[in-house]
């Protein structure tokens, strides 16, 4: 393994689920839905591998798609993208953001990161040979928060990027509109593209809206807007990503992504570009569904003895373990298993600092009622 990735080891989901089925723990660590998708998208990717779409489809993606990515960024966010020019299909947000960062960032250029943040991001950026520096999302009234002037102190000559996942995982904190404006206007002061991961941006509860960078003024040319499939329409195995972004950004990203997967499987993209289309009214229960689970997992902690953040999106909740006298979330999460049967994913993974979530490990509430309730249940007996 080359030197600049030896630091990286197993990703931590891999890790936890490995735990979570070798112990016969309930699996609250990595984020996937344990129910399906919309069934006539199902039925759509059965029809298409069933009536000849197995071939390669166009490296940038099934015109289908791409014109339904446009369509949808058009109705909700009143963003026009060209779906000929603009929109790329990904394998996953994951390759989008690598091949992103890989396609505009010089070796020694500094990407800037929310942390907490996905653990793809510091690999991406690792492999181009760039550099991150970390801005620390804190406890902030219920809801983790940075502060700007961090934030404008992480900006050198050097900046390139910076990198904006809201909703974000894995605190489930939504960006206010405050918050991205302080990004917007220092991302055109001092000239940095913006690289967006909005694969939760169907999941916001509570009528807190998603609001994308690309829609504040002066942020569309600026930005590389990426989303996938995975968490919209529950099929975190389809892998079917994309991105939106001025011509000039979605050339240099193909470059790239052509000699890393070439093209995205075909007929995932056939039945996501029918779901983009008919399949909005599912999402809109899947949001409610969430939202109750959320409630219900948020509870269950709290009756437990978790210190809890109540999220705006995604399907994380972030507890606190100092109430119940623990202080290290890392040990916590690997005796989990043996103290209630139950397997969480530590905060302190994600972040460059990791005594900012020393204190946190985080609960995933995409599941089955049944299986909040019986993890809930064996996590009363912590106390
Ligand atoms: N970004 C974030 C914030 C995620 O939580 C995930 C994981 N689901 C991804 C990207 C990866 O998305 P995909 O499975 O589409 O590659
Ligand atoms: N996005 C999911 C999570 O945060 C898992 C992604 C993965 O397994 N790489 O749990």
């Amino acid at each position: 393994l080359v030197e600049r990735m030896r630091g990286f080891g197993t990703t931590v989901f891999a890790e936890m689920t490995a735990l979570a089925v070798r112990t016969g723990s309930i699996n609250l660590g990595q984020g996937f839905p344990d129910t399906d998708g919309p069934p006539a998208m199902l039925r759509r990717a059965a029809d298409a591998i069933a009536h000849g779409h197995n071939q390669y489809p166009p490296g940038p993606g099934l015109p289908e798609l791409r014109q339904a990515v446009a369509a949808h960024h058009q109705d909700h966010y009143g963003l026009s993208y060209d779906p000929g020019a603009e929109v790329l299909v990904t394998v996953g947000a994951t390759e989008a953001i690598a091949a992103t960062v890989l396609a505009l960032c010089e070796p020694g250029d500094e990407v800037i990161v929310f942390e907490p943040y996905y653990d793809s991001y510091a690999a991406a950026i690792t492999l181009a040979g760039a550099v991150r520096r970390t801005v620390t999302l804190r406890p902030d009234g219920g809801r983790f928060a940075f502060d700007p002037t961090e934030l404008r102190a992480a900006v050198t000559p050097r900046t390139r990027a910076v990198l904006v996942n809201s909703p974000h995982n894995p605190t489930g904190t939504v960006f206010t509109g405050e918050e991205l404006a302080a990004i917007a206007a220092l991302c055109q002061e001092r000239d940095l593209v913006a690289i967006t991961d909005e694969v939760y941006e169907h999941l916001t509860f509570d009528g807190v809206p998603h609001v994308p960078l690309a829609t504040l003024p002066g942020m569309r040319e600026r930005t590389v807007m990426i989303s996938s499939a995975g968490k919209t329409f529950s099929v975190t195995g389809w892998k079917t990503g994309w991105i939106c972004a001025p011509a000039r950004y979605v050339r240099a990203v193909q470059t790239v992504k052509q000699f890393l997967t070439f093209t995205a499987a075909a007929p995932w993209q056939l039945a996501v570009a029918y779901a983009l289309r008919e399949e909005l009214g599912w999402v809109a229960g899947l949001r409610e569904s969430l939202a109750a689970k959320r409630d219900r997992l948020a509870g269950g902690l709290a009756a437990a003895g978790f210190g809890v953040y109540r999220p705006a999106g995604t399907y994380f909740v972030q507890a606190d373990i100092r109430p119940l006298g623990f202080t290290d979330g890392a040990e916590l999460a690997r005796r989990l298993p043996e103290l209630a049967g139950v397997v969480a994913v530590p905060t302190q993974v994600f972040y460059d600092h990791p005594e900012a979530g020393r204190s946190f490990v985080r609960f995933a509430f995409c599941k089955r009622d049944e299986v909040i309730d019986e993890a809930v249940g064996r996590l009363a007996g912590l106390r």
